[in-house]
């Protein structure tokens, strides 16, 4: 597992920064394209041997690597806290979560299960073989920076495949972190460190990832925008895809949601993070006869949240990534004013004597809106959400799913028949659809994705290590006849 990240002859570079401050951390050299493509050439290589080691002692590298992420979970998450502005407490939870994909991981690694399934011919027998598929091009988010980076790294090298890393140029030092420890890992048991590369640059390194045919699967996580670049890139040499992008989630409040509940999954979900999970709360539709008391109770739990140093205890709000996030921010609640919403929370920037200074704080929003106009349809990745109201489920449904995107949903109601209509087929059209929770937070055992713009990719649990293996249907015959498949004769 080589680090191709300062060889030197790069043009380029990757700036480590702050947002707690907005202060420099360090500067690494970007991997130059000969960096890149000796990094792809490394994985593929490795992947010849890789590929024929049984996936259990495969697995000994990933439970080497969760041993390692407990070891050190402390300075991981304090390394994720100062370069992504993470609270101590989500950030520790991040590096959890990379912990227990690799639990499940080596689990997994003694069920990568083919069927068998009944021939239609005697003394023949029909079954699947799964394999490993290759070298997987791991493109990350800034907002994710170490778990998005292990759900594909735990579940792609127990399949057998090798992984060529480009994490966010936002969060390089992080990603120097995790393949120092994956390197680690890969000594301490005797495998080829090889399996693993870490690249870092901007999105030219990216697509030299996502044009180069020896990357057998791009998975990448982050925006719509990106996806829409990668995918048909990828698609023209018919590679695979793993896309994991935007959301734009809701939550309906029905008449009968136990309201305390509602409040707090809807606070978390919508403030935590400083908006900025792919999962967060961006939109609340609830029922018109509950919508003041709602948005009352909402407002009075932002006005306890403490906006801060993400270090600091207490604080449950951190700063946004940088300028820009603040200035979409901005934009976004005043198209939405323009487009007849009124903002009731929040909105401003916090520490007006720190002005000028490149961190940006803010308070979380809450904008009421008479419709759900284009602004609403859109993912603002930051604190901002929309309150829509309705009269009957059905039209709460219908707003719920008028957007692009489609990742990550919920209902609270009380009523049986509420929630069971919610997560039907004419019910929520997301990939995560869930009764009395909040969108975001979700455990690794299920399959994570979502559909429409959201890209249609399922990572992490269930069996989403499938996209990671090739299939290969196998037809045995034991026989000493031939017969044919839907009885042809052939003479
Ligand atoms: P981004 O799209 O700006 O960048 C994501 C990654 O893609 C970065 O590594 C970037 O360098 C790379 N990239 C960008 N354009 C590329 C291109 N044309 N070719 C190749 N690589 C390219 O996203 P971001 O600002 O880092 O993260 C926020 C976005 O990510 C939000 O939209 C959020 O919803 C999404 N996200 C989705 C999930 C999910 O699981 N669905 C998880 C986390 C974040």
């Amino acid at each position: 597992m080589s680090a191709h990240v300062a060889s030197g002859d790069t043009s380029d570079v990757v700036v480590s920064r702050s947002p707690i401050t907005g202060e420099t951390l360090r500067t690494l050299a970007s991997s130059s394209s000969d960096d890149v493509d000796r990094a792809i050439a490394d994985a593929r290589e490795a992947f010849d041997a890789w590929r024929v080691v049984p996936a259990p002692v495969r697995a000994g590298v990933v439970r080497r690597l969760g041993a390692l992420l407990t070891e050190h979970k402390d300075d991981l998450a304090e390394l994720v806290t100062l370069e992504a502005g993470k609270i101590t407490s989500e950030a520790r939870g991040e590096v959890q979560e990379m912990i227990d994909i690799c639990e499940f991981a080596v689990g997994l690694s003694r069920q990568l299960y083919g069927k068998t399934m009944a021939s239609e011919r005697p003394g023949h027998r029909l079954m699947e073989t799964w394999h490993p598929l290759g070298v997987v091009g791991v493109i990350s988010a800034f907002n994710f920076p170490v778990a998005v980076w292990s759900w594909n790294t735990a579940l792609a090298l127990v399949c057998g495949d090798t992984v060529v890393w480009k994490p966010s140029d936002a969060t390089p030092l992080t990603a120097v972190a995790c393949a120092a420890l994956l390197r680690r890992a890969c000594v301490d048991v005797g495998a080829d460190p090889a399996i693993h590369q870490l690249v870092q640059g901007s999105v030219a390194v990216g697509e030299q990832l996502t044009d180069d045919p020896r990357v057998a699967l791009v998975s990448a996580t982050g925006s719509v925008r990106m996806g829409r670049a990668i995918a048909p890139r990828v698609a023209a040499r018919f590679g695979r895809c793993l896309l994991e992008l935007g959301g734009n989630n809701a939550a309906i409040v029905a008449p009968s949601a136990d309201l305390d509940l509602a409040v707090r999954g809807i606070v978390f979900s919508a403030a935590g993070t400083a908006g900025q999970r792919c999962t967060s709360l961006r939109r609340v539709i609830v029922a018109s006869s509950i919508a003041d008391e709602l948005v009352d109770r909402v407002s009075a739990a932002y006005a306890q949240l403490r906006v801060g140093n993400p270090f600091e205890d207490g604080v449950l709000v951190g700063p946004l990534i940088n300028a820009n996030a603040f200035d979409t921010m901005q934009t976004a609640l005043e198209k939405a004013q323009s487009d007849g919403g009124t903002v009731v929370f929040g909105g401003s920037r916090v520490g007006g004597s720190d002005g000028d200074s490149d961190a940006y704080y803010v308070t979380p929003a809450i904008v009421r809106m008479p419709a759900q106009t284009s602004v609403v349809e859109e993912e603002t990745f930051a604190p901002i959400l929309y309150v829509l109201t309705y009269e009957g489920l059905d039209e709460a449904v219908a707003m719920h799913n008028a957007v692009p995107q489609g990742l990550s949903s919920a209902i609270f109601t009380n009523d049986q028949r509420e929630a069971e209509r919610f997560l039907a087929a004419d019910g929520s059209d997301c990939g995560i659809a869930n009764v009395n929770i909040g969108t975001s937070g979700a455990e690794i055992g299920g399959a994570f994705g979502g559909e429409k713009e959201t890209g249609g990719g399922r990572e992490s649990g269930s069996d989403s290590w499938q996209a990671y293996m090739r299939r290969a249907t196998n037809t045995i015959n034991y026989s000493d006849q031939l017969p044919l498949a839907q009885g042809v004769d052939f003479g």
